[in-house]
């Protein structure tokens, strides 16, 4: 296990104020939805432009529509999709590569969601692949992780975490710096219970330590977000937590104020960390 106490302070990059809010929209929407939803955040997000980086990560059917929504707003939302193909182009029936989603205006991806390692069998190896795949495109991957409740009972969290994000960092190399993380203990997606503060921050505590250590990254400093029924009741209480540099959100994200009113926490954490920082120098 990596050791917790340097990971505040090991990295050379310093730590992010702005946090990143990103809502994982999973098989949820339809036209009229999706119309109503965006709509809705567009109108409140440009009133706080800029307190955090806000996505969302839409299926694939709606990116367009989305994309076309978006791209009379500026960058107000950055666009996500859900899923990359590992591969570049040819006989991969039903796969989207990078360059597809580049085209769609996609700047963001999730990859090796607990639903896809779980469903469709997406290994360590195949994630780091995906993740290799959206970076060449010039696709910011956030690597989903997350240990099971019987993992988290026989304390092997730590142990479960680190070799997900390792075979990704070791993958990558150099191209890791300024990665893009979730941690999502699969006990607490879309079960309504979440880990505590605590529980959240020692397993960001150990994954940015276990970056820092992996020296060809330290250049830039990594993102990492919290999974796993976050709402707009326990957000403010997570994002405050010293490693918890934003959130993926499933079924919060799906309800415009509530989303919002996450957006609204992650934006008061950022600046009590930039005023913490200045005050500190
Ligand atoms: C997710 O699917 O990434 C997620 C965090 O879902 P929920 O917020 O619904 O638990």
């Amino acid at each position: 296990m990596v050791n917790h106490a340097q990971s505040l302070t090991s990295g050379p990059a310093g730590r992010l104020a702005r946090k990143l809010i990103a809502g994982n929209w999973k098989m949820n929407g339809s036209l009229a939805a999706n119309e109503a939803l965006v709509s809705a955040l567009l109108s409140d997000l440009s009133r706080e432009a800029a307190a955090c980086e806000v996505a969302v990560c839409t299926p694939m059917p709606y990116l367009a529509q989305v994309a076309g929504m978006l791209g009379k707003h500026g960058a107000a939302i950055t666009l996500g999709a859900q899923d990359v193909s590992a591969h570049a182009q040819g006989a991969y029936t039903g796969e989207t590569s990078a360059a597809m989603l580049c085209d769609l205006g996609v700047s963001l991806v999730l990859v090796g969601h607990s639903e896809r390692r779980q469903y469709h069998g997406e290994t360590d190896a195949i994630v780091a692949a995906k993740a290799q795949a959206a970076l060449q495109s010039g696709l910011r991957p956030i690597i989903c992780l997350g240990e099971t409740l019987e993992e988290r009972e026989a304390n092997h969290t730590h142990a479960v975490v680190e070799r997900q994000l390792g075979v990704v960092l070791q993958a990558l190399g150099a191209a890791a710096a300024g990665l893009i993380v979730a941690y999502e203990p699969i006990w607490a997606i879309g079960t309504g219970r979440t880990a505590t503060p605590e529980q959240a921050q020692a397993v960001h505590a150990s994954l940015r330590a276990q970056i820092y250590a992996a020296s060809s990254v330290s250049a830039k400093p990594a993102t990492l977000l919290y999974g796993g029924s976050m709402n707009a009741a326990n957000a403010a209480d997570l994002l405050s937590q010293a490693d918890i540099d934003g959130g993926l959100i499933g079924g919060a994200s799906l309800k415009a104020t509530d989303f919002l009113t996450i957006i609204r926490a992650a934006g008061r954490a950022g600046a009590a960390t930039l005023l913490a920082g200045a005050s500190s120098t």
